[in-house]
């Protein structure tokens, strides 16, 4: 009996030895197998006719019939031609095979045949160049809708499908994971009837039901995964914390700034969370640049003017390094020890900061999330600061607050620079109390952000080239590192997403290649590049050229997003910006501005969609971090705000199959609700087995790390 649970070696056609290629995709059962979703559909029913396809440059579908047989030659280089004609009614051509001499019994002449390939102009022909085929039949319909699936491990998009058919074909039983009354009030498909559909989608309506499906099961998991969390978290117990008035007075003296309003109101909720003898558990939300650092600070100064140990954690090695760099001199000169901990250290040094944490020499230890890794112990810690947490690496608070945390709950504080509409706030963080830093530091001034388009490329070269000259700095955002070689069976002129829509396919900018195009146009103007492939060693070298101001132009991917801060930089291009979120152009922008220059944001995108351009737009017209996520709610949906750019997955935060998607805001929310009523009424989720096992699923998901 197959079923999702079974070995994907169960398969009729499976060894060991293929078993193992699909090992090492991550494919161990016929569940992880059929939970590989596909990242585009060829749309084969979109036909083309000869004439059509001759004037389509990527691969589609067209119905041809064989005009001659075929015939196999010997080439000089030794390879085995097979050649034939095929035709329909605009026109022939010619169909060729290398080396697959056995191709010739797989046509019959004057038969049918669906191709999917290229058409080409050679020497005078028209030429098919190995194209995949399928016999057509007008009675026995063939399914409009190939799935091209994710790759590697030399399993080819071949096997890949027949390995799903084989395994659709011979699936006995599906333990449904959502409880049937959820399903029911949600119009959900059922398990099966997604999986089924997710691979071989009759339609893009059908398809939409199966995505609904996932995106809400993963919600619904992630859901669970939180509430669990956060349970028995109201009115624990926390280290009290009391500090005189004259020590406070020293921090806000130390500053070389007067605190806004808005940042006294935080640190006064904060000083008061410490002192209640119950563990705080707040979020101070505020747009990039409100000053959300020096409040951390003086949370962390708190905790140890009282005794303790505090620990603050940034989701990126850049982050951690800057927050250290900029603290450190004010703690220090208050007599308290502070330390970096970072992957990136020794292993010698990360001994001796371990053994320093264990002992309580060091009061204040700022890091990534290597403060989470084994060996990490404090002697006596009493709060957890979170930096940046706009993406809710909720399980890293926890795991953080369980390795520190004894009979008495840790403090935590957690600082968001992405403001959150409220439906999504509180879902999420429907347990904190909020701090809302609304206010900006004065003299700051509004980032100018202008939309264009490729036909002032030549203005914006010599834009850039301008500030550099005049000692100003330039970051430059692309969508992508580098161009990678796709695979032939994802280009396509009727290529389809999962959300069956047709994929726009407009050039888009890769850093690599971009800081090298940008190096040859501007050759008296140093540029570097940073992206989340580079080693964090890498990554640091570029980042300390920039800060020091020896490289003037950083060509880079989302990894600057979050939280880097050189007043300097003064311009911020956004290359192909209608593939990101508002929110995160948002962000983006707030790396500028920071300084007294005046400073621009210049989003580049040739996008034709109106939506597209109207999302854009507002951007240009609003600097209010708030407006722009309730816009960015409206037009995106909910799923933007889960995750997203590669700082993310970098820092090891959640990870999201799919529900990154979500456009559905009641869908959203619905998940949460139907979680929290279930969590209600069943604590243990008893009779939910295949619940339960897909939540620790869900979990090793969670726990996985990408570099
Ligand atoms: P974010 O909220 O995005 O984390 P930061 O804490 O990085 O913002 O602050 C941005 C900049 O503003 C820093 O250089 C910081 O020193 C400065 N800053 C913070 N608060 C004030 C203030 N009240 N007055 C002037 N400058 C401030
Ligand atoms: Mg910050």
């Amino acid at each position: 009996m197959i079923t999702l649970g079974s070995k994907i070696t169960a398969l009729a056609g499976i060894g060991p030895k293929k078993g193992e290629m699909f090992e090492k995709l991550g494919i161990h059962t016929v569940g992880d197998l059929l939970r590989r979703f596909p990242r585009a559909y060829q749309n084969r029913g979109d036909i083309r006719t000869l004439a059509e396809a001759g004037m389509t440059p990527e691969p589609c579908a067209m119905l041809l019939t064989v005009a001659t047989r075929p015939v196999s030659t010997q080439l000089p280089n030794r390879k085995v031609l097979t050649k034939f004609q095929v035709f329909d009614d605009t026109g022939k051509c010619d169909v060729v095979f290398f080396n697959q001499n056995y191709i010739k019994d797989a046509f019959s002449l004057g038969a049918t045949y669906r191709f999917w390939g290229r058409l080409t102009f050679q020497r005078g022909r028209w030429s098919l160049s190995s194209p995949q085929f399928e016999p057509y039949d007008s009675v026995r319909r063939l399914p409009d809708y190939v799935p091209v699936y994710p790759i590697g491990a030399g399993i080819s998009q071949k096997m890949m499908r027949s390995t799903v058919g084989i395994a659709l074909a011979s699936l006995d039983a599906v333990e449904e994971i959502l409880p049937e009354e959820v399903r029911e009030r949600h119009s959900l498909l059922s398990l099966r009837e997604a999986l089924y559909t997710l691979h071989s989608p009759r339609n893009p309506e059908a398809l939409e039901g199966a995505r609904r499906y996932f995106i809400f099961e993963e919600l619904f998991l992630f859901a669970l995964s939180l509430a669990e969390g956060r349970r028995e978290k109201t009115a624990v117990k926390g280290y009290p914390i009391t500090v005189s008035d004259g020590i406070v007075a020293r921090f806000f003296k130390a500053l070389p700034f007067t605190m806004t309003e808005a940042q006294l109101a935080a640190c006064r909720e904060i000083r008061d969370d410490l002192a209640s003898g119950y563990a705080m558990h707040r979020l101070v939300s505020g747009d990039v640049g409100s000053g959300k650092t020096v409040i951390a600070a003086f949370a962390a100064y708190l905790a140890v003017s009282g005794g303790y140990q505090a620990a603050m954690m940034a989701p990126t090695e850049i982050l951690a390094r800057q927050h250290y760099a900029d603290l450190a001199p004010t703690f220090t000169a208050f007599g308290m020890k502070t330390a970096l901990l970072i992957g990136a250290l020794k292993p010698s040094e990360k001994r001796m900061l371990h053994e320093q944490l264990k002992n309580g020499e060091i009061d204040f230890v700022i890091g990534t999330h290597a403060l989470l890794s084994e060996g990490v112990g404090f002697r006596r810690p009493a709060l957890v600061i979170t930096d940046e947490q706009h993406r809710f690496g909720i399980r890293q608070r926890q795991a953080l607050s369980e390795k520190t945390a004894g009979e008495t709950a840790l403090h935590t504080l957690v600082m968001s620079a992405t403001p959150i509409p409220r439906t999504l706030a509180l879902a999420l963080y429907g347990d904190m109390a909020v701090s809302s830093v609304n206010m900006m530091p004065p003299g700051r001034q509004k980032v100018s952000t202008f939309l264009c388009d490729e036909s002032y490329r030549a203005r914006l070269n010599g834009f850039i080239r301008k500030q550099a000259l005049e000692k100003r700095q330039v970051y430059i955002v692309c969508p992508a590192i580098e161009e990678i070689d796709e695979d032939e069976d994802e280009k396509g002129a009727s290529l389809v997403g999962l959300d069956g829509k047709v994929i726009e396919k407009l050039p888009i900018r890769y850093a690599v290649d971009y800081a090298e195009e940008l190096s040859r146009c501007l050759p008296d103007v140093t540029v570097g590049c940073l992206h989340g492939r580079m080693s964090s060693k890498e990554k640091d070298a570029v980042m300390s050229r920039f800060e020091s101001g020896e490289i003037s132009v950083l060509v880079a991917t989302t990894v600057i997003e979050v939280g880097v801060n050189i007043p300097n930089a003064t311009l911020m291009v956004i290359e192909n910006a209608d593939r990101f979120g508002l929110s995160q152009l948002h962000q983006l922008r707030g790396r500028v501005g920071r300084g007294r220059y005046k400073s621009w944001c210049i989003l580049m995108s040739s996008t034709e969609n109106e939506e597209s351009l109207r999302r854009l737009r507002a951007l240009c017209s609003t600097s209010d971090g708030f407006e722009i996520a309730e816009f960015d709610l409206q037009q995106r949906g909910p799923g933007d705000f889960l995750t997203g750019a590669d700082a993310t997955r970098q820092s090891g935060e959640v990870r999201f199959r799919i529900a990154s998607q979500c456009e559905d805001t009641a869908l959203f929310t619905a998940a949460f609700t139907e979680a929290a009523a279930l969590l209600n009424t069943n604590p243990t989720l008893c009779d939910h087995e295949a619940l339960v096992e897909a939540l620790s699923d869900f979990r090793r998901q969670q726990h996985g790390t990408t570099t």
